[in-house]
């Protein structure tokens, strides 16, 4: 098991390790069974069953999650929808109010605005970055404030130390999803957060081939999720267990490389006369560079660019580049490009769009584990034909 006290790198491959080692096996065996002999348990929580996230792939998963964002405790769930579902439902009632950020993932804020709603739970939107005006949105019946730690596509970091004050000055409890900067980048416990929320379909995953999600946060919030959690049943299954646990093992170096070139292709993107505007924390002319700078350690593998010449040019350059596949998601090994306004926002009245700022003519790209060199000279041909 590793030490609190080792590096992130560290705890990132042995963290959960089970000691001593199941027959001396290496690597964390599949425990594919879903039952358990009774073993005198007293409650129907405690009850060994996939569904009820106890099994030993759960427990191990589990403890490496709390331990790579510095919290007590953390549970992985069958989607990061799945989570983000579980955890409002365990911390708001019917009656109850909720905060939340206006740029949110789309399923999150359909999740929020339509489902919500049926449970009789109300929501106002904020603008994440103007804590003064969060004042005149609270009612007598708001229970929690929701963000993202970097909004998609247009990478905006709200006031993040601001968001959670404020929960704790008013007893609100205060949700992240921090799927975009994942704990290597960013561990919300650390700043007040009470539960931190992941696809872990994208970074902690890597790899583009499962679906999961995780909550990690207090030992007393995590409990009321999981209980909320094994009667919803969006549990995940122990060989998608092993998969996450085995991606997660390489989250350091790969997204210590993503995070190196996403800033070169930033830099180099933002020197090309084609290119309007380039949006990505790490640019020293990102509205908030200074803050993303206090707050992360890295500034992700996602950066999005608008083309001078709009729709038309933006299609050229998705038509032209090799290397990314033209795919919606994002935090595999292999490079992806997007036109929001045709996938993660095409759900939006165009007029709604533009009002955000997510133009026609703006492309999302989710840097992998190419070489930086080989990337820059694939967008480089791309953009002298667009
Ligand atoms: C992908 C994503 C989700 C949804 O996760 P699934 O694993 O697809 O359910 C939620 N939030 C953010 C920020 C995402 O990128």
């Amino acid at each position: 098991m590793a030490k609190k006290s080792e590096h992130l790198d560290t705890r990132i491959v042995h963290a959960g390790d089970v000691h001593p080692r199941i027959l001396g096996a290496v690597s964390m065996p599949v425990f594919q069974s879903s039952i358990y002999e009774y073993s005198g348990e007293t409650s129907y929580h405690d009850l060994k069953y996939i569904r009820l996230n106890n099994t030993p792939n759960h427990q191990a998963l589990h403890r490496k999650l709390a331990s790579l964002e510095g919290a007590e405790d953390a549970l992985v769930t069958g989607s990061g929808m799945a989570a983000i579902s579980t955890a409002l439902l365990s911390v708001l009632s019917a009656g109850d109010h909720l905060l939340a950020q206006d740029c949110l993932y789309g399923g999150t804020h359909e999740f929020i605005a339509r489902d919500l709603k049926s449970f009789d739970v109300s929501c106002d939107f904020i603008n994440a970055d103007e804590p003064a005006s969060w004042k005149k949105k609270i009612k007598r019946n708001t229970r929690a404030i929701y963000v993202e730690t970097m909004t998609n596509p247009l990478l905006q970091v709200g006031d993040l130390e601001a968001v959670a004050r404020f929960a704790k000055e008013r007893g609100l409890v205060s949700l992240i999803d921090n799927t975009s900067a994942s704990p290597v980048n960013f561990r919300p416990a650390q700043r007040g957060f009470d539960l931190s929320l992941h696809s872990a379909t994208k970074y902690l995953n890597g790899h583009s081939d499962i679906v999961a999600g995780a909550v990690v946060g207090s030992r007393s919030l995590i409990e009321k999720v999981t209980h909320r959690l094994n009667h919803l049943g969006g549990s995940l299954d122990p060989h998608a267990c092993f998969l996450l646990d085995r991606g997660m093992k390489t989250l350091a170096v790969r997204m210590e490389r993503q995070n190196r070139t996403a800033l070169e292709l930033a830099r180099f993107l933002e020197r090309q006369p084609k290119v309007a505007r380039v949006n990505y924390p790490g640019l020293e002319n990102h509205p908030r560079h200074h803050r993303a700078r206090e707050l992360f350690d890295g500034f992700g593998g996602l950066l999005s660019f608008e083309m001078k010449g709009g729709l038309k040019a933006a299609e050229r350059v998705l038509g032209r580049v090799t290397l990314p596949a033209v795919a919606p998601s994002f935090g595999g090994v292999e490079s992806l490009i997007t036109r929001p306004a045709t996938t993660s926002h095409s759900g939006m009245p165009a007029k709604e769009r533009r009002r955000m700022g997510i133009s026609d003519g703006l492309i999302r790209v989710s840097v992998g584990l190419e070489a930086a060199e080989d990337l820059l000279a694939d967008f480089e041909r791309a953009l002298a034909a667009a």
